[in-house]
């Protein structure tokens, strides 16, 4: 068994767009992001909850909350 030599043209690489308002737009959406999933996952519970007394956010989130170590209950 020989290996074969076949050529094939090159491929362009995508380039992303690393335009300064283009960094800081992906920085601003990744802050945001990564907030609001902190803000779920630790801290939000009960009396302190975006939607008022309801629990469900807490309790949709509440394993992850102590596989991460926030303190819960
Ligand atoms: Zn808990």
């Amino acid at each position: 068994m020989t290996v074969s030599s076949v050529q094939t043209a090159p491929r362009a690489l995508a380039i992303p767009d690393l335009s300064a308002a283009s960094a800081a737009l992906t920085l601003t959406a990744t802050v945001l992001v990564a907030s609001l999933a902190y803000y779920f996952l630790g801290y939000d519970q009960g009396a302190v909850s975006v939607f008022g007394s309801d629990t469900h956010v807490h309790e949709f989130v509440h394993d992850a909350r102590h596989f991460l170590g926030f303190p819960c209950h």
